[in-house]
């Protein structure tokens, strides 16, 4: 049960192209820009969750390589918008670091497969998420990722599209009993609020796409069971180790989040 199909819909709204032309991306057709306008006109502010999400994500990748020893990526639910994609920024710190792209999307692999051709450290595995064996065993992740040696897995805005009867613990599960110790997970996740905004949000993505699964903060560390969650935790995206030069106000007690930075959380946890 997807709501993808094999080939490229241009009359069926995507989850990665709605994400991409809320992110200003090129990579969309007029039905994802209805429900991305959805959003920008009912939801002002929405936008930048989009945003928010796609910094912590580029901060945890950054803190990764030059933190640890890790070098490889296995990127889950991946999208490839325009730019700072995981392999661009780990191959700013080390051009070494080797990245397995995952997503079902047509759209997503097209675009993969041609922004990724010239790179010889970088695959695009187009197996479900919900399918972590099939991620496994594919010979693109075989070839890149050495799992004798400690892995990054990212589920960046991706377990929230998994639904609960689908056990997306099981899904983080398997990873962890798969990667060595010392590996890290991120992991970015809509998170349930009690105002109108946030469940507006969700309803408009349930009644899109019939997924989305906003989840309590206890909720997502669940998933994290078994890894150490790091400092500051699970926390709204913006708020995740931020850099005082992008956000010099947010994080110094200055101001209040708005509602739409409050609905996305990250953390980075490490398996013991
Ligand atoms: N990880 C990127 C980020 O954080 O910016 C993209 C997040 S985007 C909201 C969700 C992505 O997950 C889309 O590209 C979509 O195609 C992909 N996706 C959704 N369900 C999936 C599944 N079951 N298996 C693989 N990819 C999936």
């Amino acid at each position: 049960m997807t709501d993808h199909g094999s080939s490229i819909n241009p009359n069926k709204p995507s989850i990665a192209r709605v994400y991409d032309y809320l992110l200003g991306g090129k990579d969309n057709y007029a039905v994802d820009r209805e429900i991305g306008d959805v959003f920008k006109r009912d939801l002002p502010g929405s936008v930048a969750i989009a945003f928010a999400n796609r910094s912590a994500l580029t901060r945890a990748i950054g803190e990764i390589v030059t933190t640890t020893g890790i070098r490889q990526f296995i990127d889950l639910g991946s999208g490839l918008p325009t730019a700072d994609n995981v392999h661009q920024v780990a191959q700013r710190h080390d051009p070494e670091s080797r990245v397995v792209y995952v997503d079902i999307d047509p759209q997503v692999l097209v675009h993969g497969r041609a922004l990724l051709e010239e790179n010889e450290r970088t695959r695009v595995v187009p197996v479900d998420v919900r399918d972590p064996e099939g991620v496994f065993t594919h010979p693109d992740t075989l070839e890149l990722i050495d799992f004798e040696q400690p892995v990054a897995v990212v589920f960046s805005a991706i377990l929230h599209h998994v639904n609960d009867e689908e056990d997306p613990a099981a899904i983080v599960r398997y990873w962890r009993e798969r990667v060595p110790s010392g590996s890290h997970f991120f992991v970015s996740h809509f998170r349930s609020g009690n105002n109108p905004e946030t469940e507006e949000a969700e309803r408009v993505l349930q009644q899109t796409f019939g997924r989305g699964r906003w989840r309590t903060d206890a909720e997502i560390e669940a998933l994290l069971d078994g890894l150490e969650i790091l400092e500051p935790g699970i926390v709204p995206a913006s708020l995740w180790r931020p850099e005082v030069v992008d956000s010099p106000r947010i994080g110094d007690g200055e101001r209040e989040l708005t509602v739409w930075e409050r609905l996305i959380a990250a953390g980075l946890a490490r398996k013991p």
